[in-house]
């Protein structure tokens, strides 16, 4: 299976990617702040292609897998 995604990485770190949606700092990510913002995470996400349960597929973190429970900047509903 590929990789998956760490919030350490460059592109995480620059699109505030969590593992935790609900851990995301919503003073700093104001989308996630928004009145949908609690039902953000990838699973909701219209460029999430799931894999299972746990993990799925995202275009702007190409060969890596993210958290189903995971939230980016990138997010669209
Ligand atoms: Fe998850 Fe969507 Fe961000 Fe990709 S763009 S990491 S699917 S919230």
């Amino acid at each position: 299976a590929q990789e998956v995604v760490s919030e350490d990485e460059g592109i995480a770190v620059a699109m505030g990617y969590k593992a935790d949606h609900t851990a995301v700092d919503t003073a700093k990510w104001s989308k996630k702040a928004g009145a949908d913002g609690a039902q953000q995470q990838c699973t909701s996400c219209s460029l999430y292609e799931e894999i299972d349960d746990e993990f799925g597929l995202c275009p702007l973190f190409a060969g890596k897998r993210v958290h189903a429970s995971g939230w980016c900047n990138g997010w669209v509903a």
